[in-house]
């Protein structure tokens, strides 16, 4: 029998919650909802339950997108009150969940790196028309437009984006702040103002921006179209930089403005995985520009989804196969293939050439060998002691210490020890409590060679 968990919505409408969460993450749980299947609902963990989350999502369900967008939005649709008429969370459409976008685009990807240019131009593509809609309503942005916040369907392309609820809503009076963001993903007027203990939840407002938004959607084309290179990623040019000289990190150069694609930087190069700008169209070129050096200052200059998605298409209807490997897609106008040159450029190690190497004399064994020599040599001692003592017992004789191999010397006291009834010493007993070996041979009496004699 399925145990429910009652919600009520602002909506007045009963949600049957499944008992057990079907996923669960730092902020809550979601449920499947009970005779609902397009439905799914997320219950917040109490530590995150705030009057101002509640009033969000309330301003959210008033400014919801297009119907038809809420398949391709993680939007809130109701909100949920327990039975206290505490609010509790809320619902949203059942989404298809897949990759996260930065797997799509990480080069090397196993899975994805054959995946066909002309399919990343159409993620890309996705990605506009997504963006555009939110922007659409006036009211919000998404703020926090990280890549593993936008699941793609590398079947179909089909985009999604999620964890609306984190979203940066506007009503004209109030401002109901994204309070998180990746570092990669911000632009230089978020960055500027995060200084000290200055957060995204302390900063002067304006934040976030339909701008900002365009900074990190230009971010998310760059990489699917280079290669998964961000475009503030570099390498230090050794050949004229000192070795201890570290390359700096996209946030930096992000903040300086320097983007190595389009500018002339000392000392430094675009990452070896990366292809020239030259093998996009020259719109997409333009931009690029306007994205990351004139947008740079000014946020305005930043291309629009609509923009993108113009330029996308017109290089997705004008792509050539390479001649030599099949996946390999490339621009119509250049004359050779780019991403044989990147390939060659940058050999991504192949497993066989990782492969384990066997130690052709294991250092273990080697010891084992040595703890086993020990061990023989250690019974031939005492076995050569033992007879030694009985022939000084035999002969009431005594051997000179320094006339018998040193190594004998830790097991030798018998031999070595007054053979008289008084010892105290703790050694094993003398002559009488021992058999008398009477013939007692000498045990490294190997036979000599015969003709030898
Ligand atoms: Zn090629």
């Amino acid at each position: 029998m399925i145990k429910n968990m009652i919600y009520t919505g602002k909506s007045g409408i009963l949600y049957y919650l499944s008992d057990k969460p079907f996923s669960s993450g730092g902020e809550g749980f979601i449920h499947n909802v009970n005779g609902k299947p397009d439905i799914v609902a997320k219950i917040y963990r109490i530590e995150k339950l705030s009057y101002e989350k509640e009033r969000k999502l309330l301003k959210m369900i008033d400014y919801k997108p297009e119907e038809n967008m809420l398949t391709q939005i993680a939007w809130p649709i109701d909100v949920l009150y327990d039975s206290y008429n505490k609010f509790a969370g809320f619902t949203m459409r059942k989404m298809s969940i897949n990759k996260d976008l930065n797997v799509i685009y990480e080069y090397g990807s196993d899975n994805y790196s054959k995946l066909l240019w002309e399919n990343k131009i159409i993620i890309a593509e996705n990605l506009c028309a997504v963006l555009h809609s939110i922007h659409d309503n006036g009211h919000h942005v998404c703020g926090d437009l990280n890549p593993k916040n936008i699941s793609v369907n590398p079947e179909t392309g089909f985009v999604v984006f999620l964890d609306t609820d984190s979203y940066h809503i506007q009503d004209g009076i109030n401002t109901y702040r994204c309070e998180v963001g990746m570092p990669d993903y911000l632009p230089f007027e978020i960055q500027n103002k995060m200084r000290g203990d200055i957060t995204l939840v302390t900063a002067n407002l304006p934040t976030f921006t339909e701008e900002t938004d365009n900074f990190a959607l230009a971010i998310h084309i760059f990489q699917l179209l280079m290669n998964g290179a961000h475009p503030f990623a570099c390498r230090v040019d050794y050949s004229q930089s000192h070795p201890s000289v570290a390359a700096p990190q996209p946030v930096d150069n992000i903040i300086k403005g320097k983007f190595p694609f389009m500018m002339f930087l000392t000392g430094i190069k675009i990452p070896v995985y990366a292809p020239e700008i030259k093998i996009l169209t020259k719109k997409l070129q333009d931009l690029f520009k306007l994205a990351f050096i004139d947008g740079h200052k000014d946020p305005t200059k930043r291309p629009k989804p609509e923009e993108w998605h113009i330029a996308l298409r017109e290089l997705r209807q004008n792509l050539t196969k390479c001649s030599k490997v099949s996946h390999h897609q490339y621009y119509t106008s250049l004359s050779s293939c780019p991403w044989c040159e990147v390939d060659n450029k940058f050999k991504k190690p192949s497993k066989a050439a990782i492969k384990q190497t066997l130690i052709k004399a294991p250092s273990y064994t080697t010891t084992m060998k040595n703890k086993i020599n020990l061990k023989k040599a250690a019974i031939v001692i005492i076995i050569a002691s033992i007879i030694g003592y009985l022939i000084s017992i035999n002969n009431n004789d005594r051997q000179s210490a320094d006339t018998r191999p040193r190594p004998h010397e830790g097991v030798s006291n018998p031999i070595t020890a007054p053979a008289n009834n008084n010892q105290t010493a703790p050694r094993p007993a003398p002559a009488p409590a021992r058999p008398q070996p009477s013939p007692a041979p000498p045990p490294a009496a190997i036979p000599p060679p015969v003709g030898d004699w």
